[in-house]
């Protein structure tokens, strides 16, 4: 059987999977759940206006694949005015792969890598977020912190917007919880950034968070990076605040152009 090796199990690393798998690669996805993982803590939301131009075709692609492996959802958050928007949603809960190899990745080759002393070989996919120029020297990505918060009980989709292209947004992503962000995203976070996001959950009557949720975002100057770096071995990285969307596009050219 042909295998796919996976270094990282966010989103990008585990929608490859599972569109791998479906295609019938065995995949072994790695991660030891670093401490600054950006999947956990994102929404999930998107829709095609925030892809703009630049990421049309991306998203294009994506959504359909989106559909297929988990069903995509509609959300409806209500804005001060009264009017509505809707996005498009899959939970990251749904997509992160349920129950990766806890081991941290120590080396990749063309073909190859190696995790908790043995050598597995296959395709190699790295999808290590912040962590990817560990393996590729001169590769630069660079993290920009975020937070969400999950408070108790199931509240209204609501939205507000904060500065132009940011909105505080405040849903139901998963069964019992609200979610709330703001999408703040800073190279340098401070506690007085969650401050500020906690008093914007307190405008909408969302207090005492029960979890906070955080990661770095993984920008890469120049766009978002799919890349062959062997034969056997490639790269995706860059998700920004579209994480969902580039994961899912990078995950189709890498199943149905490059590893077929
Ligand atoms: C608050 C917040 C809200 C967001 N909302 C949205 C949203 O609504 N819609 C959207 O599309 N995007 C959203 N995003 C952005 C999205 O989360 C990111 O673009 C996306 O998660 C990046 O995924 P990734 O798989 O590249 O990185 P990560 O999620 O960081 O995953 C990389 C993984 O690699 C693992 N890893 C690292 N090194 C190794 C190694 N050596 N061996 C094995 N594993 C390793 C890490 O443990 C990590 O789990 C949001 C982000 C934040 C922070």
């Amino acid at each position: 059987m042909r295998v796919l090796l996976v270094v990282g199990g966010g989103l990008f690393g585990s929608l490859a999977a599972a569109h791998a798998r479906r295609q019938g690669f065995e995949t072994r996805v790695f991660d030891p759940g670093l401490d600054g993982a950006a999947s956990h803590a994102a929404a999930g939301l998107f829709k095609e206006a925030w892809a703009g131009k630049r990421f049309q075709e991306h998203y294009r692609q994506a959504v359909p694949l989106l559909d297929r492996l988990y069903g995509l959802k509609e959300v409806r958050l209500r804005q001060e005015d009264g009017s509505e928007e809707t996005f498009w949603f899959v939970s990251p809960t749904r997509v992160l792969e349920a129950n990766p190899i806890r081991e941290r990745v120590t080396a990749v080759g063309d073909g190859w890598l190696e995790a908790g002393g043995v050598r597995h070989e296959g395709f190699v996919y790295i999808a290590a977020g912040i962590w990817c120029a560990e393996f590729v020297p001169g590769l630069n990505v660079t993290g920009k912190a975020g937070a969400a918060f999950l408070f108790d009980g199931e509240r209204e989709g609501r939205m507000r917007p904060i500065a132009r292209g940011k909105q505080a947004l405040a849903f139901v992503r998963d069964a019992g919880r609200t979610y709330f962000s703001d999408g703040t995203a800073a190279m340098e976070y401070t506690p007085e950034h969650d401050r500020q996001t906690l008093h914007r959950a307190a405008d909408m009557g969302l207090m005492e968070p029960k979890r906070r949720l955080w990661g770095y975002r993984p920008y890469v100057p120049g766009g978002p990076v799919f890349r062959k770096v062997g034969e056997r071995t490639w790269l995706g990285t860059g998700g920004r605040k579209m994480g969902t969307i580039l994961g899912a596009a990078f995950a189709l050219r890498l199943v149905e152009e490059e590893i077929r």
